[in-house]
Formats: structure tokens, C-alpha cells, sequence
């Protein structure tokens, strides 16, 4: 049985069905060959008529029976080590009478009409009919449960075979989640509303007896891989009670009241282990609005909403069970979901700024080995606008690398490349980029870099290389804000477009319009979203003032945006991207042109080097001045 299982466990499906018949066969017909008759018959030796003799006379034989049908005597002997055997033999013609005496002189020799070979007749039942049934149960068992495995691995069937069959889904919490507060960095805000539920799972009577009603559910709302999930571990781990975390498409079923079920379990189970937290990931799986149309054909999400949202009024919160979710679509949300009562405590978990993301930093250092004396705020600083999550991920680059370049601890340029390399992709060494592309790159960044030095109110250039990247890019400029900027003005999107604009400036001064590259793709598209936004969202231009045009949805998740406005104004404002961009460029251009002795000097000092510093960069800016 054990070698079936393990067959199964691998999943195999080279070993066709018939396998498990013809095992099961060789078992039946094994049993019955061998254990059967050890168990039910008692073994009949036949023996010569002459040893029968011989045991009559040594008085070792204690019962006779003779059977017509076969014409031969049955009987049952004790053998050399005094256990008793059923014995046949045939009768020798004629010698019956003399026989017959022979035995009658010994006194304890039974006359029977049959010796019983049956043993017992309720064991023979079961070995003949009961095992076999059970054996081909078990087998088939086995069998039924490794195909469901099968197919729920390639959809949803095998949930939808077991309808009607599964009992209650049994949750298990995780009992200490390991995370505390000192895991998450930055997040003070959040952490801080978190901490008084925290104290609430430690001595909920204390709220009670003042009256003070906690609230039910908590909603964690920001973009992915800033800590959420994170910081629900942590506030299990700092209140230590027990954690119930499920994901919302765990709900999602394939029958209509198979997910609500499910709630009403959690929620029973729940209530049982309170103290405890129960979290739900991804909320918005389940807790989408439901629309009116009447046609939305998921009653199945509406029916685990609505059985979502009795339990959430249902439960008593005086018991200690609080609700965690979170999201970072909370503008999908169900309103009946937000109202008091239910979620009706937001805590916005946003990226981290400048101090939050050199903390992240520092907590995800302290499980590597780093050198002594890491600039963390100069990480920090060239990391706006990264994530937690994609923090954690440049720390563990650098680990790699210095694995990589064969030393012992991280130090501060392994942290610097990996942020370039989850930044941009990582340095494609083997990429062979021609000469002339070369120059042409080298032109191109230096276009960029000058004209954000030249123009005021832009962040200073840190780094320009030209050494592509597995994104994309053929070369690219980094600039790094000294501080973060809350408030951009207009003054400072206008030259940050001329920046942008700056590398195919650059190539048209040196090259000439008509030779001009696909590079500056990524350059346009970013300069035409700035241009836009200024217009739409940001009320910057004189012709339409402050007028909202556009709004946004999925603000956690890139910020889509819609425009609002008549068919004409959309012209209108395509118009005023079109000027606000062009006229960048040709301010770009013109700065270009006046400073074309330095954009041929450090152009070319760059297509040596290939990778210039800020400092390198600002040295050949200033020479001669
Ligand atoms: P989400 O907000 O999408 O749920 P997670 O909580 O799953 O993000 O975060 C993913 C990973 O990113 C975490 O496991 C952790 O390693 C890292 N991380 C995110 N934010 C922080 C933070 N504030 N402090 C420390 N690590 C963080
Ligand atoms: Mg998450
Ligand atoms: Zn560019």
C-alpha cells in the first residue's frame, strides 16, 4: 500500500490506471492462494495406507471417518511433536473388516461421520468476502483522492467534485507569526493606529469597562509591496494571539454558496480562538460593489459578500476578534463594507519617504553581512519613489553580487549597482553595441545631463552611462533630489520636461533632423504625461486655469486617468501638450547650441569612460569658467 501511495504523492501520471488494477489483482490472488486456506481450512495430508496402519498402532490416532463419495478415511493424528493433523487416505479393498477391529482395541479413537475441515465459518466469511470488498475500497479511495488532486491542480473541478462532500474548512492560525513592529520600518502613522489594537487583544476589558467600543475592522489601504501584509503579521506577533490570514480569491467558489460557507466557518472558528486577528489579503476578491445591472452573473461573490458582512455585524467585538484587510483598491470597495461598524477604520500605509526608505534599508541590512560605514541616506535619497518590497529585493541584489564578486560582505557599491539593476534592469555585458551607436548614446545622455544642469530648478545629475541595461535603456542619467519634494511648481515640471526632452535635442544638433533614433522613446512619453498633467490635473495653464479635466482611479495602482471634458476641450488640450512640449525642446535645443563646446567635450570624455559621476561631469562643466 505504502509503495501506491507514494506513486500517487509524485503525482505520476505515467503510471497508467491499470497499474493499480493489476496490483490489486496479484494481492486478491496471492490471499487467496496462501493466507486463505492457512486461516480457514486445516491442511489435509494425505498419506499412504501403510503409515496409516502404523499410527494406528502406535495409538497416536484420535478420530475416523469414512467418506463414501471418495472412498477413503479421514482422520485426525497426532504427529511426533503431539500436534494435530487431518490426514486421508485410501481404503485398501477387502481390509475393512480387520481395520475396523484394529481400531475399536483402542478405546479413545472416535468413530465420526465427517471430519470437520472448516475452522470457522465467521472468519471464513470475512477473509472471503469482507477483505477483498475493503481492500478494493481503500485502493479506490486512494485512487479517487490522487485524481481530484489531479484535476484541482488543473482547475477548478476538483473543488467542484467535492460539492457537497467537504465539511466545515478548518483553518488553522498561525499561532506566532514571528513579525513584530521592529520588522516593518518607517510606517509610523500606520504603526500607530495599529498599536492600540494591539493593546485591545492584550486586555480588551480594559476598553469595555470604559465603554469604549474598538472598531471591528481595520483596512489597510496603499500600493502593493509598501508592508501591508506585513504589518497585519506584525500586529498578531506583537499582540501574540492567534493569526487567521486568508486570501479573498480563497472565497471565490465555483457554486453559488460554497464561499459564503466558508465565511460562516472562519467566522465560527474564529470566535472560538478569540483573542485572535483574522486577515484578509486582497479584500478586494470579494469585496468588489455590487453593481445594479442585475446581469453581473457572480451571485456567488455577492452571496460570500453579503454572508461576509452578517458576520461582521453578527460578531461580538467585546470578544476580542479584530478584522484586518487589505487593499490596494479601496475605491472598489462595497460602501456597505466601509460604513461604521464594519471597515470603518482606514489606515493608509503610502511609500515610504526619505527616512522610512533609509529604515527599510537598515532593517533588511541587518540579515546580511554589510561592510562598515554604508551611506544609507545617499541609498535613500536615489531610491524615491521605490517601495518596500522592491527595497528589500535591491538588498538582496547586492547580496548576490557580492557573492558574485567573490567577497565577504556587502558594501556600498554592490548596494548602488543592484539599485540601478532593479531600477533599470540589470548592465547586459554581453549586449554589442556599435561604435556609432556608442556616440550616439553618449550624446544623447549628455543632452539630458546639460541641459538639467544648465536649467535651474531640476535635481542635480549623479551619474550618466552609457553601458546598456537589460530594461531597455542604452544608456541612461540619473538624477537624485537632496531632499524630498512634497510640492512640485511649475517652474520645475517645465524643466524637468526640457530635460527630457534634452537627449533628442542633443542628437538633432549634432546629427541633424533626419537622423534622429528611436531612443528618446521613454523620454517622450514621460515628457507628454508631464505636459498632460500639468494641463489636466494641475491647473497650469492660462487657458484652462483650474479646472479639473481628468480624474483618477486605481490611485495605489499607476493612477489611470480618465478625461473629463467635451470632445472639444480634449482637442484643445491635445494642442496645448503639443506647444508645451515642443516648446521645451526648443528650449532644450537652444541651450544645447550655446553650450555645444562642452556637449562635444564631456560626450566624448563619457564615451571613454563610459560611466561618469555627478562630481566628474560637474568638473568638466566648470572648466575654463
Ligand atoms: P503588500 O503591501 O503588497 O502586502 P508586503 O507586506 O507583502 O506588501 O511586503 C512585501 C515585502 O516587502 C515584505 O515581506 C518586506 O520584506 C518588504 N517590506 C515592505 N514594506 C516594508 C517595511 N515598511 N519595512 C520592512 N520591510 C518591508
Ligand atoms: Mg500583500
Ligand atoms: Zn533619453
Amino acid at each position: 500500500m505504502e509503495e501506491i501511495k507514494d506513486n500517487q504523492g509524485n503525482g505520476g501520471n505515467k503510471k497508467p490506471l491499470i497499474y493499480y488494477y493489476l496490483v490489486c489483482l496479484i494481492v486478491l490472488m496471492l490471499l487467496n492462494a496462501l493466507v486463505t486456506p492457512m486461516l480457514t481450512n486445516r491442511q489435509i495430508i494425505d498419506v499412504s495406507y501403510n503409515d496409516f496402519l502404523s499410527m494406528i498402532d502406535s495409538g497416536r490416532v484420535r478420530e475416523v471417518a469414512y467418506d463414501d463419495s471418495d472412498g477413503a478415511y479421514m482422520f485426525v493424528a497426532e504427529d511426533d511433536s503431539g500436534r494435530e493433523g487431518v490426514y486421508r487416505t485410501g481404503v485398501w479393498p477387502g481390509d475393512g473388516e480387520r481395520l475396523l477391529s484394529q481400531l475399536r482395541e483402542n478405546p479413545e479413537v472416535k468413530f465420526l461421520a465427517t471430519i470437520p475441515v472448516q475452522e470457522n465459518p465467521l472468519l471464513t466469511f470475512l477473509v472471503s468476502w469482507i477483505f477483498p470488498i475493503l481492500l478494493f475500497f481503500i485502493i479506490g479511495n486512494l485512487l479517487s483522492r490522487s485524481m481530484m488532486k489531479r484535476l484541482g491542480a488543473s482547475g477548478g473541478l476538483g473543488n467542484a467534485l467535492q460539492f457537497g462532500k467537504s465539511g466545515a474548512k478548518v483553518y488553522v492560525p498561525d499561532e506566532h507569526t514571528g513579525v513584530t513592529f521592529n520588522d516593518v520600518a518607517g510606517q509610523d502613522e500606520a504603526k500607530e493606529s495599529l498599536k492600540e489594537v494591539v493593546s485591545f487583544l492584550h486586555d480588551p476589558g480594559k476598553y469595555s469597562e470604559i465603554g469604549a467600543k474598538l472598531p471591528k475592522g481595520v483596512l489597510l489601504v496603499g500600493p502593493p509591496g509598501t508592508g501591508k501584509t506585513l504589518l497585519a503579521k506584525a500586529v498578531a506577533g506583537e499582540a501574540e494571539v492567534p493569526f487567521f490570514s486568508i486570501s479573498g480569491s480563497e472565497f471565490v467558489e465555483m457554486f453559488v454558496g460554497m464561499g459564503a460557507a466558508k465565511v460562516r466557518d472562519l467566522f465560527k472558528q474564529a470566535n472560538e480562538k478569540a483573542p485572535c486577528i483574522v486577515f484578509i489579503d486582497e479584500i478586494d476578491a470579494i469585496g468588489k460593489k455590487r453593481d445594479a445591472s442585475g446581469f453581473s452573473g457572480n451571485d456567488e461573490r455577492e452571496q460570500t459578500l453579503n454572508q461576509l458582512l452578517a458576520e461582521m455585524d453578527g460578531f461580538d467585538a467585546k470578544k476580542g476578534v479584530v478584522l484586518l484587510a487589505a487593499t490596494n483598491r479601496p475605491e472598489s470597495l462595497d460602501p456597505a463594507l466601509l460604513r461604521p461598524g464594519r471597515f470603518d477604520r482606514r489606515v493608509p500605509v503610502e511609500l515610504p519617504d526619505l527616512a522610512g526608505r533609509v529604515a527599510i534599508f537598515k532593517v533588511h541590512a541587518a540579515g546580511v553581512k554589510t561592510e562598515e560605514g554604508i551611506d544609507w541616506n545617499a541609498l535613500g535619497r536615489a531610491t524615491a519613489g521605490a517601495s518596500g518590497a522592491e527595497i528589500a529585493n535591491m538588498v538582496n541584489e547586492a547580496a548576490l553580487r557580492a557573492v558574485r564578486m567573490h567577497r565577504e560582505k556587502v558594501n556600498q557599491e554592490d548596494l548602488e549597482v543592484s539599485i540601478e539593476t532593479v531600477v533599470a534592469g540589470a548592465e547586459r555585458k554581453s549586449a554589442v553595441v556599435s561604435e556609432k551607436d556608442k556616440r550616439l548614446v553618449s550624446y544623447h545622455e549628455v543632452g539630458h545631463a546639460l541641459v538639467a544642469a544648465l536649467e535651474s530648478g531640476t535635481a542635480p545629475v549623479t551619474k550618466i552611462t552609457i553601458v546598456p541595461h537589460t530594461g531597455g535603456a542604452l544608456g541612461y542619467t540619473m538624477q537624485v533630489e537632496s531632499e524630498e519634494k512634497l510640492l512640485m511648481s511649475k517652474s520645475e515640471i517645465l524643466s524637468q520636461i526640457e530635460t527630457l526632452t534634452g537627449g533628442r535635442a542633443a542628437e538633432e544638433l549634432v546629427y541633424g533632423r533626419d537622423n534622429m533614433t528611436t531612443g528618446a522613446s521613454n523620454d517622450i512619453e514621460k515628457a507628454t504625461k508631464l505636459a498632460r498633467m500639468m494641463i489636466t490635473r494641475y491647473g497650469m495653464s492660462d487657458e484652462f486655469g483650474m479646472v479639473a479635466l481628468e480624474t483618477v482611479s486605481n490611485r495605489y495602482l499607476g493612477g489611470d486617468a480618465s478625461l473629463q471634458c467635451s470632445e472639444k476641450t480634449a482637442g484643445e488640450i491635445d494642442a496645448l501638450v503639443f506647444k508645451t512640449v515642443q516648446n521645451a525642446h526648443d528650449r532644450a535645443y537652444s541651450i544645447l547650441e550655446e553650450n555645444r563646446e562642452k556637449l562635444e567635450k564631456i560626450a566624448s570624455y563619457l564615451y571613454e569612460k563610459e560611466t561618469i559621476t555627478g562630481d566628474e561631469f560637474m568638473r568638466i562643466l566648470n572648466e575654463g569658467k
